[in-house]
């Protein structure tokens, strides 16, 4: 499995990710200012690199200067508070292999991770994910249910695609929350609930089963 490198000063966030990526079989390893960063960056000990920009000792971009000087075989996501068009440009033509504005969900970052790792190390495909009869084709974005298409949203989809990946394996709210709808959700929210509703509605009422006291479940 790929050893992915966190270099994030923000705690709340770092330990998001992190945990999100253990959880996904990754090894991760978490540093907190640029100085040890970039050291730990070009060890060539990591498959990918998550960096933020704000940092202390060392800002983020002259971390990628660095990086992407050195080990431009490297593929670094640049985790960034800004959302301009200037600063985007400027973190892609600085050499990051892709950006994601904050406040952004583990989904989004997880689909990023799979796809630059993808890139540099030709992993098997696995564009399809099924369950039953219900098949999610990921590179497309589309469910199907016996072959028939179903009109899905982009976070109906998701959430679907967490849970079939976790086949099995109960999630509670908070991790379905964290994963679909990011770190910032207001964890006393129903929104998992109405959407798990949506689903049965949708996929069929047997593909989600509840898990009384701890969450859901694709079996
Ligand atoms: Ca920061």
């Amino acid at each position: 499995m790929s050893t992915i490198l966190v270099v994030e000063d923000e705690q709340r966030i770092a330990s998001f990710v992190a945990k999100g990526l253990q959880a996904e079989g990754y090894t991760v390893t978490v540093v907190a200012d640029g100085v040890t960063g970039l050291d730990y960056a070009l060890t060539g000990e990591f498959d990918l690199v998550v960096l933020d920009l704000g940092l202390p000792g060392l800002d983020g971009m002259t971390v990628l200067a660095r990086v992407t000087a050195d080990r431009p075989e490297l593929p670094v996501l640049v985790l960034t508070a800004r959302d301009s068009v200037d600063d985007t440009v400027a973190v892609l033509e600085g050499g990051a292999a892709d950006y994601m504005s904050k406040p952004f969900t583990f989904a989004e970052l997880l689909a990023r991770v799979r796809v630059r790792l993808k890139a540099t190390t030709e992993s098997a495909g696995d564009d399809d994910l099924v369950v039953g009869d219900v098949r999610l084709d990921l590179r497309r974005r589309r469910a199907y249910v016996a072959d028939r298409e179903v009109e899905l949203s982009a976070r109906e989809l998701t959430l679907a695609e967490v849970l079939m990946r976790h086949r099995g394996q109960a999630l509670s709210r908070t991790q379905l929350l964290s994963r679909v709808w990011g770190y910032d959700f207001d964890p006393g929210s129903n929104v998992v609930d109405v959407y798990v509703g949506y689903l049965r509605k949708k996929l069929g009422p047997d593909l989600v089963s509840t898990v009384r006291g701890v969450g859901y479940r694709v079996d």
